[in-house]
């Protein structure tokens, strides 16, 4: 049984139709890089299945839970949300919070975790992203790759059974993508399900299981990571390569 599958999701924006049907499953433990020209609908499609977007239609199965994505309610955003977790391209740290307080809100707030016990594992997922050394900075007072890593700690202080990846690097300097990519690929090593919208090739080629390649809000061409570099079957997925490399 998948952990999630996803079915027929259509989105539009006005007259402008970006999602145009699109079915995708996931299993424990895969690593899947949604790959794509800009405009093409892969943030659209993250945000669609965690609820940070209505689609227009679209059903999806996440540990035996049936969602409809195209009618949301507080219930099944709540139930959805305690068991995924969500990195965005901006962070999204809370700026008048430290990085120890952005990590613990989710427990403190969310799921009722006393602040002692929550500040433990708090502090575990800083230390497992290498940030227990900033817990009490702000985020100002971090750069963009430390930011990113304190906002993957948040979104694994609740013990999320997959998470969400929206161009994680795209917002940093090209010195400070590594350590982002880095602990991402710690957490794929360790079997964490990750679902990562990327323009990072090296990453999709190197770590991720299983590669989409999105184009015009349809799927092109999917398929284990190794057979969609080395043996492509679309002439667009051939052409998008040639012009990555
Ligand atoms: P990608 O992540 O592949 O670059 P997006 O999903 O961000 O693509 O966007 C797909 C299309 O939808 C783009 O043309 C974008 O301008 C449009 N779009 C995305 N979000 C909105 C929105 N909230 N309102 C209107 N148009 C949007």
């Amino acid at each position: 049984m998948a952990l999630l599958e996803i079915k027929d999701i259509h989105k539009s924006f006005g007259n402008l139709h970006v999602l145009k049907g699109i079915d995708l499953t996931v299993n424990k433990g895969d690593v899947i890089a949604i790959l794509g020209p800009s405009g093409s609908g892969k943030t659209t499609l993250l945000r669609c299945i965690n609820y940070l977007e209505t689609a227009d239609v679209g059903f999806m199965t996440f540990k035996n839970q049936s969602y409809d994505l195209s009618n949301t309610s507080k219930k099944e955003i709540a139930d959805l949300r305690k068991h995924t977790g969500f990195v965005f391209q901006n962070y999204n740290l809370f700026a008048n919070k430290t990085a120890l307080q952005n990590v613990t809100l989710g427990l403190t707030v969310a799921r009722n975790v006393s602040k002692e016990d929550a500040d433990l594992i708090g502090m575990q997922m800083l230390e497992k992203v290498g940030m227990q050394d900033r817990a009490n900075h702000y985020p100002s007072q971090l750069s963009g790759g430390q930011q990113q890593r304190v906002a993957i700690a948040r979104a694994l202080a609740t013990s999320p059974d997959i998470i969400y990846f929206d161009e994680p690097t795209s917002a940093l300097d090209p010195e400070l993508i590594q350590e982002v990519l880095s602990v991402m690929k710690t957490l794929a090593n360790e079997g964490m399900t990750m679902v990562v919208v990327t323009h990072e090739m090296a990453f999709a080629k190197n770590v991720s299981s299983h590669v989409i390649l999105m184009e015009e809000g349809k799927i092109v061409e999917e398929g284990n990571s190794k057979d969609f570099f080395e043996n492509p079957k679309q002439e667009r997925t051939k052409e998008f390569l040639r012009k990555e490399e």
